[in-house]
């Protein structure tokens, strides 16, 4: 196992963000350096770990500190490369891995492949192929390159260490991956399936996040003769009603209480109290507005799922007017919506048809 693993991290990158670099972005709970570096160090695979890098102190308050060795990078990346080989020569590396610390996401199993891979060859590279059309520019004129022959080099790139010093050495030219020397020597390159989802972070966008919340709502209401009954937003013919300061429908009462728990943001009596203002209302002028502000902060929802709690009237028989109604009120397709009938055996409150309840569990997703 006489194997080097070299994380280059000294770049300015001025293309994510004018004040934060980079490396240091959390990204997934930690920094973005800090998934290369501890999937290399939990790999087990490596004799050293070494972080090229320009502000050392930042690393000595880690918990891996005392596991890797750091040195300070240089002016361009293969600069960094560079120093990062003469470093190491004294413990004289039989294989080296070179990596950027913007590909957090590769796996030890991509380590593991590179490695082996090694044993028959002096240069591993991995790819992936394009997905987009990719036009070149040769003065004035754009050609449209064959997509089946251009494909995305990533890293780690793996190499024997020899061969990777010497052609560095000499190399003059500002190089972006060290395959480059090995291919502009005319050295055989083996190539091997890269991962997918080990793309380079570049732009502040890339690490953009979302999160998903749920939210529970729950409402019942008393069921009373010469009402008009209201559910889910419209009107089903009933010999009862349920009675409320607002039309008494459980049905969005318990949809709007749902989004607002998944939100944070108190409960339905806090937007809407039993005043005068509000007596008599229609639920979808309650619901209409909490649904406009979810939308305005970026929530988008994923799905709604509706116990109808009741004897009378059977669900059945209205579901997929129900359904439109709320489609319509929530702006949510049809399809993510689900309503079930549920009865209690005649037992209670309910079974005796004196009221209606209505749970609701909604799941939303926040959008940076
Ligand atoms: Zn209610």
């Amino acid at each position: 196992m006489n194997n080097y693993f070299v994380i280059l991290a000294a770049g300015k990158s001025k293309r994510f963000h004018k004040k934060i670099s980079k490396q240091f972005y959390n990204y997934r709970n930690k920094e973005i350096i800090d998934h290369s570096i501890e999937k290399s160090l939990d790999s087990k695979l490596f004799k050293k770990v070494l972080v090229v890098a320009n502000n050392l102190h930042h690393f000595k308050k880690k918990k891996y500190y005392k596991d890797i060795s750091i040195i300070k990078g240089g002016k361009e990346r293969s600069d960094s490369s560079r120093n990062a080989l003469k470093y190491l020569k004294k413990y004289k590396p039989k294989n080296i891995l070179i990596h950027d610390a913007a590909r957090p996401n590769f796996t030890i199993k991509l380590l593991n492949n590179l490695i082996n891979n090694l044993k028959k060859n002096k240069a591993v590279i991995p790819y992936i192929k394009s997905k987009d059309t990719i036009k070149y520019k040769v003065k004035n004129n754009l050609f449209n390159l064959n997509r089946d022959k251009t494909f995305f080099t990533q890293t780690p790139q793996a190499f024997r260490f020899k061969e990777l010093y010497e052609l560095s050495i000499k190399q003059e030219n500002k190089i972006t991956d060290e395959a480059t020397l090995f291919i502009d020597g005319d050295y055989k390159v083996k190539f091997i399936k890269g991962e997918k989802q080990n793309n380079k972070i570049t732009y502040l966008d890339d690490v953009k996040t979302s999160k998903t919340f749920f939210g529970l709502g729950f409402d019942i209401h008393k069921l009373v003769k010469n009402e008009k009954l209201y559910l889910g937003g419209i009107r089903i013919p009933f010999h009862s009603g349920l009675k409320g300061h607002s039309d008494g429908d459980v049905i969005l009462h318990a949809i709007t209480d749902a989004i607002l728990g998944a939100t944070v943001q108190k409960d339905i009596g806090t937007y809407f109290p039993n005043t005068k203002k509000f007596k008599n209302i229609r639920s979808f002028k309650m619901l209409k507005p909490i649904i406009k502000n979810l939308y305005k902060s970026n929530f988008s929802i994923n799905n709604l799922d509706i116990n109808l709690i009741c004897e009378q009237p059977k669900v059945s028989k209205y579901r997929e007017k129900i359904i439109d109604s709320i489609s319509k009120v929530t702006n949510l397709d049809k399809g993510l919506i689900n309503l079930k009938g549920k009865t209690v055996e005649k037992l209670g409150l309910i079974g005796k048809e004196k009221a209606i309840a209505c749970e609701v569990i909604i799941s939303i997703t926040k959008y940076d």
